[in-house]
């Protein structure tokens, strides 16, 4: 079992901090007569009740997600996006200009971006060529000041999971936070860690609604992670970080899972349709195996199919210029009719 110590991680002056107190974080009786917030009382054109702050730790929508999730509330911190989850661990965690995380390039940008604002070190420890973990490597470029590891899986842009062997060894050799990024995991050929997160201090789950939920509009991510952790989260997010119509259309959308777990059937099985079709390809080289809800292929030359599919008015992401993606395009499954125009489309290519 791992002995590191979650107080000492975290940053002095966030372990000391009074965080601000709103009106309706102080208050948390019954009353009828709202006179704390300096609100307007009289109400909001919207029609809705808008013309309050909402709950500042969304307490209703949590519920909820801790009953879909099978974990408890206070395992769950929501963000505005997991963007937001991402940046506070950053800043809770790693003193600027002096601690440092840990990036397996390729991945996604978000982790580097948030590093850089906030002054922190970034340690890059390339991909295997299979776009798997050196463990080996990796616990190489821990120091006293290694505070938080990231591994996306599956992981984008590549589409592939991530050995849960090598995930374990991280989590239990290295004395820092493991944050895994599950954006993709309701598209994997596997369970979530979720049902292990309890077993180890160290790990932070993160989840998003914006891709298998359809919702990337609303701007809402899960960081689940021990109750520690989840309250140092609480103490720094912007009090009111997900504003009242999100919270509400979110528990709308919650009541819907049903139609959720049809979608994933159906992105599947465009999934796998995609991956025939593309296969026929003479330019196309190689298909990656994928665990999410886009391909990711090497082509003879991404830069100019790139071009000949915005010509076409096809957008997908070019991914060529990253470490280990030469050539390679990064392509979101889209509806049957977006599938068919896009191969239809490839057909007169060249
Ligand atoms: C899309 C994506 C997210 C989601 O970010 P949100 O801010 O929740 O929209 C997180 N991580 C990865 C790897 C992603 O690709």
């Amino acid at each position: 079992m791992n002995d590191f110590e979650i107080n000492t991680l975290v940053r002095e002056n966030i372990r000391k901090l009074l965080p601000y107190s709103s009106a309706r974080s102080e208050f948390n009786g019954k009353a009828s007569v709202f006179l704390d917030a300096n609100e307007n009382s009289f109400g909001s054109e919207s029609g809705q009740n808008y013309h309050r702050y909402p709950d500042p730790l969304q307490k209703e929508l949590k519920q909820k997600i801790s009953l879909l999730k099978q974990i408890p509330a206070s395992n769950i911190f929501l963000g505005n996006g997991s963007d937001e989850a991402i940046d506070l661990l950053i800043r809770a965690f790693c003193v600027p200009g002096k601690d440092n995380i840990i990036l397996f390039p390729p991945t996604y940008g978000m982790y580097q971006v948030a590093a850089n604002i906030n002054d922190v070190e970034i340690r890059e420890v390339s991909l295997t060529p299979e776009f798997q973990i050196d463990v080996e490597a990796a616990l190489k470029v821990v120091d006293n000041n290694t505070k938080l590891i990231f591994i996306c899986s599956p992981n984008n842009p590549t589409a592939n999971l991530i050995k849960d062997t090598d995930i374990k060894i991280l989590l239990d050799s290295f004395k820092g936070i493991v944050v895994l990024d599950e954006a993709y995991i309701d598209f994997a050929a596997k369970e979530s860690w979720l049902n292990k997160l309890l077993q180890f201090p160290n790990l932070v789950i993160l989840q998003t609604f914006s891709k298998a939920w359809g919702l990337a509009g609303l701007r809402i991510g899960m960081a689940m992670a021990s109750e520690f952790i989840i309250n140092i989260l609480n103490k720094i997010k912007p009090p009111y970080n997900i504003g009242e119509a999100t919270q509400k259309l979110a528990l709308d959308v919650l009541e819907k899972d049903e139609k959720v777990r049809e979608w994933i059937q159906l992105i599947l099985a465009q999934r796998a349709w995609l991956v025939d079709e593309l296969d026929q390809f003479g330019f196309v080289k190689k298909i990656y195996k994928t665990d999410a809800n886009f391909v990711f292929v090497k082509v003879e030359d991404a830069n100019k199919l790139y071009e000949y599919l915005i010509q076409n008015g096809i957008a997908v992401r070019n991914r060529t210029n990253m470490l280990l993606c030469e050539n390679c395009l990064r392509i979101t499954v889209g509806t049957s009719i977006e599938n068919q125009l896009l191969v239809k489309t490839l057909n007169n290519y060249r």
